[in-house]
């Protein structure tokens, strides 16, 4: 069993209110025993909050996440200042450009983003990234605001789109889509990209990995990432287990 951290997971949602602790239980048997819990709208704050007072390794981020558009308002800008002043969270997010869904005018999104990326800068905390069909407009707006940090999550895009991206010294985060054959373009990157610039992480209870297909995704199947991922690159799942759970400590800078 390996030492590792799920960069990326929604336990705060309610899919998990049923078995919420038995969900972290399995983790911690699994070595995953801490998470990053990535914040989705205003009015989940406090809950995710709660979530992450309630268990040991559970670390939150806040943050506007692009799909829940139609709930932010321009005044949970200021309330999200606030609450990363009070709560002192290892990241700003999930927040970012999804151009794949209709119906999300780019404007706006554009505007929660960039201001999303202020707060980080003042804040001096990494962001977590969420992009669909915009992941160059993601990275020149990181590029108007550098010098900034974070993470690229379930990335999804070309070799040179994630060269872009670590020249900017940000990280990718890969999780399920990995395990598919299919993902031929990202599981080449993933066997030749420098570690350094390589989280793992689930987006449970999205993403199901390979095999697991229309389930609940969580946090315990993190070692499926990493199998795979060790055995792309040829390497041992204790060097990768090892390198990845560093990236994601000195990102987030946990203890
Ligand atoms: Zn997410």
């Amino acid at each position: 069993m390996h030492d590792l951290i799920d960069s990326h997971s929604h336990l705060d949602v309610e899919d998990f209110d049923p078995d919420r602790d038995a969900v972290v239980q399995r983790a911690r048997d699994a070595g995953v025993a801490r998470q990053i819990v990535p914040a989705i709208a205003q009015s989940g704050w406090n809950r995710l909050a709660a979530v992450c007072r309630q268990f040991t390794g559970l670390y939150p981020a806040y943050g506007l996440h692009p799909l829940f558009l139609a709930q932010h308002q321009p005044s949970h800008l200021d309330e999200l200042d606030h609450i990363i002043e009070r709560e002192q969270p290892v990241a700003v997010g999930e927040c970012g450009l999804d151009h794949h869904i209709e119906g999300l005018d780019p404007s706006s999104q554009l505007d929660y983003f960039e201001a999303q990326l202020k707060l980080a800068g003042q804040h001096d905390l990494p962001l977590i990234i969420h992009t669909r069909q915009a992941l160059d407009g993601v990275t020149a707006c990181i590029r108007r605001h550098a010098p900034l940090r974070g993470v690229v999550h379930s990335f999804s895009g070309s070799l040179q789109q994630a060269q872009q991206l670590w020249k900017l010294g940000f990280c990718i985060g890969i999780g399920g889509p990995v395990t598919y054959e299919r993902a031929r373009r990202l599981r080449e990157i993933v066997a030749h990209m420098p570690i350094e610039f390589l989280l793992l992480e689930t987006d449970s209870p999205d993403q199901p990995m390979h095999g697991y297909q229309g389930q609940r995704n969580e946090p315990a199947l993190l070692p499926q990432v990493l199998a795979c991922v060790a055995a792309l690159r040829g390497e041992s799942e204790a060097s990768v287990a090892a390198a990845t759970c560093a990236n994601a400590v000195r990102l987030f800078r946990l203890d």
